[in-house]
């Protein structure tokens, strides 16, 4: 069965061809976006999509993970004129500086967000902290839809797998488990490296994103989004 999942870009932060890593996840009666960097509001709006989105989810503070969110909020709030949108932040301390950053360009945020948890918004929602997993100075979250016993794990960037992917007590709750990872096919001190990820494929479905699938080397094993998941 396709996770109820579809990629809007998958590529890394200078792809203008795959575009910047975000998602649409559909779960239980709501669709969420995940990540809103500086390629996305265009998608959205080509697709018709603006108004379909309930929540958005931010993983981290990167141009290509938020590099379009306050353009979203303003065609919501003065264009299609829908009530503030929910903005599920993991962390006080990421929650703090998405404020500032949205404070500094629109003014009175409370008008066209309500930064929330993600388990404020609906309890079947959680996060885990990433922090200073992807780079030294930056918050970062990782987002998990559950439901029974299925789950969807949309990790953000980050620099070595998931802790919670050891965790074989949480693991043996679901039954249905699907992860996308980010990855990277070269070493690097800010993204998953591809040979990292190959011990989990025997436990979890896993897939790949924010990368470039045609660098991708002959040994890798890693499901690509960009084949299978896009928008
Ligand atoms: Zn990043």
């Amino acid at each position: 069965m396709k996770p109820p999942i579809r990629f809007i870009g998958a590529g890394g932060a200078h792809d203008l061809h795959w575009g910047n890593s975000a998602a649409l996840v559909e779960w239980a009666g709501k669709t969420y976006l995940i990540d809103c960097g500086f390629t996305v509001y265009p998608r959205l709006s080509e697709k018709k999509l603006i108004e379909q989105v309930d929540a958005v989810c931010i993983t981290h503070l990167h141009d290509d993970h938020i590099g379009s969110l306050s353009v979203l909020l303003y065609h919501r709030h003065f264009l299609s004129k829908l009530p503030p949108l929910p903005l599920l932040v993991g962390g006080t301390e990421l929650q703090a500086k998405l404020y500032t950053i949205l404070h500094f360009m629109m003014g009175e945020v409370e008008r066209f967000a309500r930064i929330m948890t993600p388990e404020e918004y609906d309890p079947h929602l959680i996060w885990v902290s990433t922090s200073r997993q992807h780079m030294p100075h930056m918050p970062s979250a990782a987002y998990i839809f559950t439901k029974d016993r299925e789950a969807l794990i949309y990790t953000g960037d980050i620099a070595a797998p998931l802790p919670l992917l050891q965790d074989e007590n949480w693991l043996s709750r679901y039954s249905t488990l699907y992860v996308f990872h980010d990855v990277a096919f070269h070493r690097t001190a800010t993204h998953c490296y591809y040979e990292e990820l190959h011990p989990f494929l025997e436990k979890v479905q896993l897939w790949g994103y924010h990368c470039d699938p045609t660098t991708a080397p002959a040994d890798n094993k890693i499901r690509l989004v960009h084949y299978e998941l896009m928008l």
